[in-house]
């Protein structure tokens, strides 16, 4: 099937009892065991597993392509439980510019307690080459990354982490499975937090880890399965359902998102207020070829640079009226954030940079808005 007929049915499931076309909503948090203590019908407890989170897995794994998926709370407890996966003592490759929350995870929690990290400029192929050794457990990536929207090779990181016996882990929650095919493109695991786009409108919290059908993918997702389980960060029923009932609609949102994000780089381009732009749909972005090559669409997220430094940058951000001052991405409405106030001292983000996640509104009403704001 293509991937919008997977999309589109995400949450179709016929009813056994009912005939309903939608599937139920299961909150039970434990199940009946069989006369003789078995568990027949495949669920004892739903920390370990409920219908309604199998239902959403096997919609992640069919619209990633992979194996098997494992769906939790937020992308950080995703992402926390591919480290925990790991070992002690395992060195990790991850890259310089990614989600903050991931370099804290790894900088705060992960590095304390024993495993070793380089963070390098993933961006450059030959940074990352020099940077994996043989023996490395690990090379992450995040493409487009967050906030500068720098590209990443994943075919080319794919061939230096396998070169090294490492396992590559694509954060691809920016460009989601609709427009990134990031295992087929050579990664192991695939990493989403669902809040963002799969998900789509700003109202549940989510994260997924899908692995690629290999024997070494397998054996990571092995752990991941049994830290979900054991560790319980696990979403709610609720939660699952919010994010099947997201993705059935995703092609068309990512579709809208693309084009308006797209509109809006041009249009700040073009603005003498404005001194950089970074979107991977322009021609003048430094990975533009890549782009082109390694996605389907250039997504709804860009950011930029106002002249005049961080008091001016607010002062847009301020001025906006249907940019709403928020953090995170991925929902219908445009959402605006000066990233180097929300990132802490660790930030390397210019600071007068603001981000933006291009909603699905009238391209005309969110040009209008820029327009008044920068004026
Ligand atoms: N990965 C990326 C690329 C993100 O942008 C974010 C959040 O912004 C996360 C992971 C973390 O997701 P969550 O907020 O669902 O924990």
């Amino acid at each position: 099937m293509n991937i919008e007929t997977i999309a589109a049915r995400a949450a179709h499931r016929i009813d056994a009892e009912t005939g309903a076309i939608v599937a139920p909503i299961h909150p039970s948090a434990t199940f009946e065991r069989d006369p003789d203590g078995g568990f027949s019908r495949g669920y004892i407890y739903a920390r370990a597993g409920n219908p309604t989170r199998s239902h959403l897995e096997l919609a992640l794994a069919a619209l990633e392509g992979g194996a098997d998926c494992a769906a939790f709370a937020s992308g950080s407890a995703a992402t926390a439980a591919v480290f925990q996966s790991l070992r002690p003592g395992d060195r990790v490759v991850a890259p310089m510019d990614c989600y903050h929350g991931t370099a804290a995870l790894l900088r705060d929690v992960f590095v304390p307690w024993g495993l070793q990290v380089a963070f390098v400029d993933a961006a450059d192929p030959d940074a990352l080459q020099a940077a994996v050794r043989p023996g490395d457990r690990a090379v992450w990536i995040e493409t487009p990354s967050n906030p500068m929207l720098r590209l990443t090779d994943i075919r080319r990181s794919a061939e230096i982490a396998r070169a090294a016996s490492a396992l590559l882990i694509c954060d691809n929650t920016w460009a989601t499975p609709m427009l990134q095919r990031s295992l087929e493109l050579g990664a192991d695991i695939a990493v989403h937090s669902t809040t963002k786009y799969l998900s789509g409108h700003s109202d549940t919290l989510g994260g997924a880890v899908v692995a690629a059908d290999n024997p070494r993918a397998s054996e990571l997702f092995a752990d991941v399965r049994r830290i979900q389980g054991a560790y319980g960060a696990v979403p709610s029923p609720f939660d699952c359902w919010l994010a099947l009932r997201g993705m059935r609609t995703l092609h068309l949102r990512m579709a809208a998102h693309s084009a308006n994000a797209h509109a809006v780089a041009e249009y700040l381009r073009a603005h003498p207020r404005v001194e950089a732009v970074h979107y991977p749909g322009l021609d003048t972005h430094p990975a533009y070829e890549l782009a082109r090559a390694q996605m389907k669409d250039f997504g709804g997220m860009l950011s930029f640079q106002v002249r005049g430094g961080k008091a001016r940058a607010m002062e847009v951000a301020a001025k906006l009226r249907l940019f709403t001052r928020a953090t995170s991405l991925g929902g219908t409405e445009s959402l605006i954030e000066h990233r180097a106030s929300v990132e802490g001292p660790h930030t390397r983000t210019p600071d007068n940079l603001l981000r933006a996640s291009v909603g699905i509104e009238n391209p005309d009403d969110l040009l209008a808005d820029l327009a008044q704001a920068l004026a």
